[in-house]
Formats: structure tokens, sequence, C-alpha cells
């Protein structure tokens, strides 16, 4: 069997030691991170700059060879990186920094993939009705044969029940990357405010909000190239796709909570309603943009089963976690919150679901 990550050749005890060495004042190590041509996975690289930044505006564009990453043709392969946010480094400590960045092409438009231009400017015209989000993102931990964590090698696990929120050996797979990706968000500034075991095992749920505007897209970003990093350490491999095991096995989604300002107000309910009916009049528009290939990922996963609506129809309900949209106990009682559309699928990007409901509820664009 395949083995990495935890092989002797490395040896993280080892490594400690020199990841304790100081490191002078006034360098800070700044690794840059991005969403690479697939839309799904990310990339970084690191440089050393000799002051410590304060905000992503003061340090320089770089750039990479976008033909490695499906950005560019390897003739004009040149792709720019512009800091845009600014996190602490869970990994280097210190004063170092993770840098998110946005991706642009040598004519300095922005790439294919670069998904966050649009979404500025949407939520910079929203700004007045402050949309915020919630989202849930839920995944599933790999061993590094793509197999999922802790499963039996030549079967299947026992049937979903015991591992929702669960707590003991064979109910829960992989609490330490959890544990460990919990701290590094927090450590970053990231808003994470909350984890969970899943339905089916091996599969997890962190969520990131309440987030305003852009600010969750580039944490939720961020809190993912943590994931992916931190599971590396341990030898896992986190999987985003929306229905990793065919079957009666939960699938994975991205919950995606909103709310504007007249929602967070006393009576807000009719303006989530308001919200409710915009939103069933452009299914599919928001169904194609749920996913990073227009639905075909979501196909797999809102069968209408699993806790999953239909694909093809629109529904909401109180409490109701087989609808699109589901309007939390809480929030029917107390007249007055936010909605969850249910739809977004677990690799989904949170640029684009975010711009797509602010579009629909704020701007009324279809
Ligand atoms: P669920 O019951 O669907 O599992 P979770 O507790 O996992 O819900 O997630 C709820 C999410 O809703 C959290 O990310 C939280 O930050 C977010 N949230 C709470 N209040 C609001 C609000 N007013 N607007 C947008 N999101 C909100
Ligand atoms: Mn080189
Ligand atoms: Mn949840
Ligand atoms: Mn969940
Ligand atoms: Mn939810």
């Amino acid at each position: 069997m395949l083995s990495l990550g935890n092989t002797p050749a490395t040896n993280k005890t080892v490594l400690d030691r020199y990841m304790k060495l100081p490191i002078p004042d006034d360098k800070c190590q700044a690794m840059y991170v991005w969403v690479d041509g697939s839309g799904e996975n990310l990339r970084s690289k690191t440089r050393t700059v000799n002051f410590i930044p304060k905000s992503p505006s003061e340090l320089p564009i770089w750039n990479f060879d976008g033909s490695s990453t499906g950005q560019a043709e390897g003739s004009n392969s040149d792709v720019y990186l512009h800091p845009v946010a600014l996190y602490r480094d869970p990994f280097r400590l210190g004063n170092n920094k993770l840098v998110l960045c946005e991706t642009y092409k040598h004519n300095k438009t922005p790439t294919d993939t670069n998904r966050r231009r649009k979404c500025v400017e949407v939520m910079t015209k929203a700004a007045a009705e402050h949309p915020w989000f919630g989202m849930e993102q839920e995944y599933t931990l790999l061993d590094i044969d793509n197999h999922p964590l802790g499963w039996p090698k030549n079967g299947y696990p026992g049937p979903q029940g015991p591992y929702y929120c669960g707590v003991g050996a064979r109910k829960v797979y992989g609490r330490d990357v959890v544990e460990a990706h919990y701290r590094a968000c927090l450590y970053t500034g990231i808003n994470i405010s909350g984890t969970n075991a899943e339905v089916m095992p091996a599969q997890w749920e962190f969520q990131v909000g309440p987030c305003e505007g852009i600010t969750m897209g580039d944490d939720l970003w961020m809190a993912r190239y943590l994931l992916h990093r931190v599971a590396e350490d341990f030898g896992v491999v986190v999987s985003l796709d929306p229905k990793p095991i065919p079957g009666d096995w939960n699938g994975a989604g991205m919950h995606t909570n909103f709310s504007t300002d007249a929602m967070r107000k006393p009576n807000g309910i009719l303006a989530i309603e308001t919200a409710i009916e915009k939103l069933g009049k452009v299914h599919a528009a928001h169904i194609r943009a749920y996913d990073p290939h227009g639905g075909k990922d979501n196909e797999r996963r809102l069968t209408g089963l699993h806790e999953t609506s239909s694909i093809h129809d629109f529904s909401a309900g109180v409490a109701n976690r087989g609808a699109s949209i589901r309007i939390p106990r809480g929030v029917a009682e107390e007249k007055t919150g936010y909605l969850e559309d249910r739809r977004p699928s677990s690799n989904a990007d949170p640029y684009v679901v975010s711009e797509r409901l602010v579009r629909t509820i704020c701007l009324d664009e279809s």
C-alpha cells in the first residue's frame, strides 16, 4: 500500500526542532495561497519579506507558472497573485503570514477561476443591507489509499445512525484532524463557529460565520486550505466530493445560512419570506452556481434522500431538512433571523454561492 506523510523519510518531531529556530525580527515568511484552475483545489508558495505586513495591500504582487495549475498556456504562463486577505500562520507561527490571493492573467483580467473579483463588486453594491453568511462545510476524511478513514478495508462500517455527533471508538473517525483544524482556524483569525461529526462515518462539518460580505468566501477558502494542510500532517486526505460513497450514505454539502439587516430586525420573517419567493423563481440558476460543474456534481447528492431536496424542485419549510430552503425552528418562532439554503455542494465556490444569493435577494437580478 502507498504510504506517504507518515513515513520515516520525514519525522514531525525532528521537524519541530527546526520550526523552533528563531528567525530575524524583521523577516516574515509569507505563504501566498490561491485557488487553482480547477476552481476547487488550492495552491501555495512562500516568499520572505523584510517587514511584518499589517494589511494585504502592503505585500508585493507576485506571480507563478499558470501552465502548471490549469490557469495559463505554457507560451504565456505568468499568472499574477494579488494579496487580498492576511491571516496569522498557524504552522510557522511568530510573525509569519498566510496570504490569500486573487489570480490575474497577463493582460490583468481575472483568471476564469478567480470568482472573487465579481463577488466583491456585488457585495459592495449590497453593502447597505449588510448581508451575513454562515457556511457549514461538510467534508470526508480518506486514508492515504483514498478509502474512507477508519472504514474496514474490505467492506463497510455498520449503517448510519450512531455516527452523527458521535463519541467513542468505532463511532468517530479522525477526530485528531478536526481538533487540530479547529485550533488552527481560531489561531489564524478565521471566524470558525463550530464543528460536528456527520451522519456518515469519517464525515465531518465545520461552520464559519456569521461573516459579512466578501469575508465569507475569504475565511472559508482559507479554512479549507488549513484543513488540507492539517490533514497532510496526519497523512490523511480531505475530500470535498458531494457524494464520496454512492448508496445509502449521506453526501456532503455546504449549507449556506443567509440574512440581511431587514431579516435580523423584529418581524424580519417577512423579509425572509420575500427572499424565499425570489429564490423560488431562479432555482435553476442557483443550482448552476452551487457546484463547480454547473450542477453536475450536485446531481449525485440532491436526490431527495439523505436529508436533501431533489435537484429538480424548489421547496421551503420550517425545520424541514428535505427542503431546498429551511427556516430554522427558532427563527420561525421568534419571527426574525435568517434562512438556510441547503442546496450548495460541499465543493462549491463560496464566492459564487454568496454572490448568487445577494444578486437574487438584494439586487433583484436573475
Ligand atoms: P444546522 O442546524 O443547519 O446544522 P449549524 O449550527 O451547523 O446549523 O450552522 C448554522 C450557521 O448559521 C452558523 O455558521 C452560523 O454562523 C450561521 N448563522 C447564525 N445566525 C446567522 C445570521 N443571522 N445570518 C447568517 N448566518 C447565521
Ligand atoms: Mn522555478
Ligand atoms: Mn450544521
Ligand atoms: Mn451537516
Ligand atoms: Mn445545516
